[in-house]
């Protein structure tokens, strides 16, 4: 199997060459390209950290296994986390955080969590504008692709890794439309895994238990910022971000790396945790069918973590035998590998099921009705009634007033003079009874506020589909 490598920067190269001998070392079957990313590349010119022909190779290759790098600060350098993710399709981040007790401290030694993130959408599509003096704006983007393939992806790997339950964090309850649509996919692909339990909390509380009771959690798949936030807080709590690694799924291709930075500061001083990327790499092995080699790697490591063999960052007096170096840890680590852990659960990973990911498949549309528009106005006056009045100027034959929210709170008709406003108003013009609401219409009311001097930043039409109503109501509506 070909595979590319990236050693990255500071402490990169010494956990690499560490996690590449203990793989091969136990038997992976793998030819290697290296390329070069990150800081050298970067500070080279060239802002995207990586040049064409090392994409060629990545793409080439398909499994990508990449040490942390170095996102130098200012001067308009690309993550290049980021640009690989969104290039090569990545859509989903798989990041089992589970305690090592006693051999790694944690308040929570029965944790064993895998946090499904997606990795595409969301707020991280990063589609910002400012649209007036005090109001800056980022869309959240959630489809209905997006989601399936996530959610799919999630029961999928909890199938393959027997485990026996999958829970949806989200906040519906106040994003009705776009996190709404992810917990209603969720509800219709849970149901095709009847031997799996579901549940969705609302990501507030979950997110809370999560962080307090971890062990009534197994699976956890979330949209992608609260799976940024809740994946580091998982990984933290189940004893240190130094021992947890990641994948990043595509269709076709896959990345797997550490969590944690290049740590710059501990660099070149053979003292860096090589664990987090190892746990990437062996999920690369359980990915590219050589599970095992995943297992032998993954138990051997098992077995130095609870003789006590630790590198600084896990090191604790009592409980450690040996502080060692990132090359001593690897070596011990081989010097493991036929063998199992005592007290540790060893590990056997399944071959049986291959994930079924079918390709999306777009579905018939909806019956799609225009009922109105939502102008975004940039005012500066304090007052709604005022604005109302300016904007009844702009009513048509077509189209009325119904109301103006500032941030979502409606301050017309009806609204509260402690409510605090800016300069950003939301004005929604409905279709006057039974009469149709057309593209035309809202050039209509466009041409006569541009001649009323009324500042229309965006618009935002309203539909229904098949009958249903598709847009949020203002707070207190
Ligand atoms: P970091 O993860 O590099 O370091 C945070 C702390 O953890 C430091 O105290 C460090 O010494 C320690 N640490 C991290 N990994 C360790 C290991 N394997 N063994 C022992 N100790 C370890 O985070 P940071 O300092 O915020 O970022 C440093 C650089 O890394 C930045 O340039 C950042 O952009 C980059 N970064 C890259 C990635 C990536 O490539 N995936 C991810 C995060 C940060």
């Amino acid at each position: 199997m070909r595979i590319t490598v990236a050693k990255g920067d500071g402490i990169g190269p010494e956990i690499m060459d560490a996690t590449l001998n203990i793989i091969k070392a136990a038997g992976a079957d793998l030819q290697i390209d290296e390329i070069e990313v990150g800081e050298k590349v970067y500070l080279a010119g060239n802002t995207a950290g990586i040049s064409p022909e090392s994409w060629d190779i990545i793409r080439k290759n398909k499994i990508f296994l990449k040490a942390p790098i170095t996102t130098p600060q200012g001067g308009g350098y690309k993550s290049l986390n980021v640009t690989t993710r969104k290039f090569l399709g990545l859509y989903a981040n798989i990041r089992p955080c589970r305690s090592y007790h006693p051999y790694v401290s944690t308040k929570h030694p029965k944790m064993d969590i895998i946090i499904v993130r997606e990795n595409e959408e969301d707020l991280y599509a990063g589609i910002e504008h400012q649209q007036t003096d005090e109001v800056v704006q980022c869309l959240k983007l959630i489809s209905r692709p997006g989601c399936e393939k996530i959610v799919r992806y999630a029961f999928e790997f909890a199938r393959q890794q027997n485990r026996k339950k999958v829970t949806c964090f989200t906040k519906d309850n106040i994003m009705k439309q776009t996190d709404g649509l992810f917990h209603q996919v969720f509800n219709e692909i849970a149901a095709e895994y009847p031997e799996i339990e579901n549940e969705h909390w609302i990501i507030d509380i979950g997110a809370a238990k999560m962080a307090d009771t971890p062990e009534a959690f197994d699976v956890i798949v979330m949209p992608n910022l609260y799976g940024d936030v809740l994946s580091d807080v998982a990984a933290q709590i189940a004893g240190s971000v130094g021992l947890a690694g990641s994948a990043n799924i595509g269709e076709e291709c896959a990345m797997f790396e550490a969590i944690h930075g290049s740590a710059p500061r501990r660099a070149g001083q053979n003292m860096a945790n090589p664990s987090g990327l190892l746990q990437g790499a062996i999920m690369m092995l359980n990915h590219i069918g050589q599970s095992d080699v995943a297992a032998k790697v993954q138990n051997a490591w098992l077995c130095t973590m609870e003789q006590g063999i630790h590198t600084y960052d896990v090191y604790k007096e009592g409980v450690s035998t040996q502080k060692v170096g990132t090359r001593e840890f690897a070596e011990a680590v081989i010097a493991n590998l036929g063998k199992t852990p005592v007290h540790l659960e060893p590990v056997q990973y399944s071959t049986e099921y291959s994930l079924n990911l079918p390709s999306y498949k777009r579905k018939a549309p909806a019956k799609k009705e225009l009922e109105g528009v939502d102008l975004f106005v940039h005012w500066p006056g304090l007052d709604a009634n005022e604005l109302a009045a300016r904007l009844k100027s702009v009513e048509t034959q077509d189209a009325h007033l119904k109301m103006i929210t500032n941030r979502g709170i409606k301050v017309w008709p009806d609204g509260f003079k402690e409510t605090f406003c800016t300069d950003h108003w939301r004005c929604r013009f409905i279709g006057n009874g039974g009469k149709s609401f057309s593209k035309n219409t809202i050039i209509e009311l466009l041409s006569k506020a541009e001649a009323a001097s009324i500042d229309v930043v965006k618009t935002e039409n309203l539909y229904n589909f098949d009958g249903k109503q598709a847009y949020s109501l203002g707070q207190g509506q």
